[in-house]
């Protein structure tokens, strides 16, 4: 019964506290929320898939803004639910432009041997990747030109992968497309 009593007297105590200053018990909640946010790896919330075939490319926590000084434009978006994610506009020497995004890893299949001119970025040798179920074409993958004459199954750790935005989907968004039939909700 004290206990009880103990427990009411608490709980008008606290509305009491937020009538005087409503922000009180959400800042308090956010100061937890930020540590959990520091200590914890986020859970994964999207994932990036092959916009022609649906097959997974990369986990969106592996987007990094390595830029290149050769891009064209750059513009700073959200995708993929990662904030702050650069864009690169990037033009081949034929001509050809893309916008791109960088990715410290991917399931994109390099292929071929490795390229030493027309490098977007000075001192790194590239391949092209493609998916790897439909064999698309999606981008390139970067070593040091020191490291790229390593077998490819040993990555530096200093590589990097360049993908064409505009072959890549939302795991997210092409789940809101799927409509599921009335009948299977019942
Ligand atoms: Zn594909």
């Amino acid at each position: 019964m004290a206990s009880k009593v103990l427990f009411d007297l608490n709980y008008f105590i606290a509305i009491f506290l937020v009538i005087l200053n409503p922000t009180a018990v959400s800042s308090g909640s956010n100061k937890v929320k930020n540590n959990v946010d520091s200590n914890v790896k986020d859970p994964i919330k999207d994932y990036i898939l092959c916009r022609f075939c649906g097959a997974d490319l990369a986990d969106p926590r592996k987007i990094i803004n390595h830029l290149s000084p050769a891009a064209i434009v750059l513009t700073n978006q959200t995708l993929f639910e990662q904030k702050g994610v650069e864009v690169q506009l990037l033009k081949n020497p034929v001509g050809i432009q893309f916008y791109s995004i960088t990715l410290l890893n991917t399931k994109c299949a390099a292929v071929n041997n490795w390229q030493y001119d027309f490098s977007w970025y000075p001192g790194f040798a590239w391949k092209p990747c493609i998916c790897e179920q439909c064999r698309t074409h999606h981008g390139w993958y970067f070593e040091p030109k020191d490291a790229a004459s390593l077998n490819f199954n040993f990555p530096s750790g200093q590589g990097f992968y360049v993908l064409k935005l505009n072959n890549l989907q939302s795991e997210n968004f092409a789940n809101s497309l799927i409509v599921t039939p009335k009948s299977y909700l019942n």
